[in-house]
């Protein structure tokens, strides 16, 4: 569904992604690893249309889509979830909510969206007319899962969700994910909590300075003992963190 073949980006000199192939199929949940700096917002930024690849071809459906602008890109269904959730905290759950909706052009499948998403995301609509800006932080992390759902994506780019919430709340935004891929929304999600993401995913890359280094299904790199050694350390066996499964 999306496809990344010898892509090289850079800013200004300072070249980012050295030439990087990967895939993420159809229904899929696909997580992208690394250490700070490695390169993975820089490769969500590429494929949304923000950075432009220098080399190297994104296909998405089927089209190419590298050069195209990023309101294009998300209205083809490619959308991103940036990091720092982004709410409007001025404007009331719901308000937030609306926003997202901008490509939906009928009320009607607004309501329905909209109606979906508070299925999927109860704690929403309990607070649907709480001002943003008053949610907690993993609150918000939903409220941009949400916003991001009424766009009816075909596919998310979620950056980063677990940044700086609590365990029990990441352990919700990792359900969340789950969520979105049941309701058939394909996920490439970069994390730096690989212990976490790796259970996630279906398949996974590893990223060091700009290049993939290693490849595989979430459970092979979380047995990898190169993964091991540089990604998980301590964290691989910490108990208490449970996705619930
Ligand atoms: P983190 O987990 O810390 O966000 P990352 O793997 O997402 O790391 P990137 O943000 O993609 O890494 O950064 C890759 C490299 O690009 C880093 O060396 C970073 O300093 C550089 N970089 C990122 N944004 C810019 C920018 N706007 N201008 C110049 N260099 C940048």
């Amino acid at each position: 569904m999306l496809k990344l073949d010898r892509v090289v980006a850079a800013y200004d000199d300072v070249v980012c992604l050295r030439g990087i192939s990967l895939e993420v199929r159809r229904g899929e949940i696909v997580t992208l690893i690394g250490a700070n700096g490695a390169g993975k917002s820089t490769t969500l930024k590429t494929v949304s249309g923000l950075l432009t690849p220098r080399e190297g071809t994104i296909e998405f459906d089927g089209r190419a889509i590298a050069g195209r602008s990023p309101d294009a890109i998300v209205a083809l269904g490619l959308v991103q979830v940036p990091e720092g959730r982004r709410v409007f905290p001025e404007l009331s759950v719901e308000d937030n909510l609306r926003v997202g909706a901008y490509l939906v052009d009928k009320r009607a499948k607004l309501r329905t969206t909209l109606a979906e998403v508070y299925r999927r995301f109860p704690r929403l609509e309990e607070r649907r007319a709480q001002f943003a800006g008053t949610l907690s932080g993993g609150e918000q992390q939903l409220l941009a899962f949400g916003r991001a759902m009424m766009s009816q994506p075909k596919l998310l780019m979620l950056d980063e969700p677990s940044l700086g919430l609590a365990p029990l709340m990441v352990a919700e935004v990792m359900r969340s994910i789950r969520v979105f891929r049941d309701s058939g929304v394909t996920v490439f999600l970069v994390e730096q909590n690989a212990n976490l993401a790796l259970r996630l995913a279906d398949r996974a890359y590893v990223m060091e300075t700009g290049n993939i280094t290693m490849s595989g299904s979430g459970a092979q790199l979380l047995a990898d003992e190169r993964v091991r050694a540089s990604y998980l350390g301590a964290k691989a066996t910490s108990p208490g963190e449970s996705l619930g499964r």
